[in-house]
């Protein structure tokens, strides 16, 4: 079997992601409209109907924009672990956090898929990444990490496919136009990931085994593709290790397939 990851939309104005062997289909978060999801999903032959589960990672609005709508019209599965659920449901008037699952923590399964969630650092009320077991391949999804903890490197290693968050150039940031509040709450343990601690982590997942690395959550304002996909690069060039690495974009759907 084989799995597909498509990206539908990544950065600070929303962030959504399809993730299918075929027979199951999740997103993992929903911060974008539901018809822009359902654009994006039209090329992949899927659509909202079909969704088996929405997994949320936290419960910052570039997360969960489209949620509330999503909640409304559809009836598919909304997971996240109870902190983040209550807040998603103060911040979106969704129902979600009744609905949950008790042993969402301890990791579950959705059709075909094996989810573990695992948690990251970042400013929100308990952020996570997900590794999904599905069509004979292991998928790991983290953005919105502050730092890289044991929490990620034990759980992300050895995944075949990363999501993988490239937020900022830090030159771009420390010269850009952000106000040093802001500056200081990117690059702290609960921001984001530069270009550099993203591509240090590349090279480790890349010797590890992780064959396709997508860039995702680039600031438009602090970063631009071609930055983070050269720290990349070098970072795997020092190394000795090699993958396949890609950009994800805010308007355009980006997909890898393995
Ligand atoms: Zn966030
Ligand atoms: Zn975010």
């Amino acid at each position: 079997m084989s799995v597909k990851v498509c990206v539908l939309a990544s950065g600070s104005k929303g962030n959504c992601t399809y993730i299918t062997d075929g027979v199951t289909r999740i997103l993992i978060d929903a911060g974008i409209s539901c018809r822009k999801i359902e654009e994006g999903l039209a090329p992949l032959g899927a659509k909202l109907t079909n969704i088996d589960a929405v997994l949320l990672t936290h419960e910052h609005i570039d997360h969960v924009y489209g949620l509330h709508t999503l909640a409304k019209k559809y009836d598919m599965p909304i997971l996240a672990n109870s902190r983040t659920a209550v807040s998603v449901d103060v911040k979106m008037h969704t129902d979600i956090a009744r609905k949950q699952k008790d042993n969402f923590d301890t990791g579950f399964r959705v059709g075909t898929a094996d989810i573990f969630p695992f948690r990251v650092s970042h400013d929100a009320a308990c952020p996570v990444g997900y590794v999904l077991t599905l069509g004979g391949h292991k998928v790991a999804y983290c953005t919105d990490l502050g730092h890289i903890t044991d929490s990620v490197r034990n759980n992300v290693s050895g995944c075949d496919v990363v999501i993988l968050e490239s937020n900022h150039d830090l030159h771009m940031l420390e010269t850009g136009p952000y106000p040093p509040e802001l500056q200081a709450r990117i690059k702290s343990d609960v921001g984001h990931l530069s270009n550099e601690q993203c591509a240090a982590f590349a090279a480790e997942l890349a010797l590890s085994g992780a064959r396709q690395i997508v860039l995702a959550h680039l600031s438009e304002q602090n970063n631009t593709p071609s930055l983070a996909l050269k720290a990349v690069q070098n970072a795997l060039e020092q190394s000795g290790a090699s993958a396949s690495i890609v950009v994800a974009k805010q308007n355009a759907a980006v997909g890898v397939e393995l």
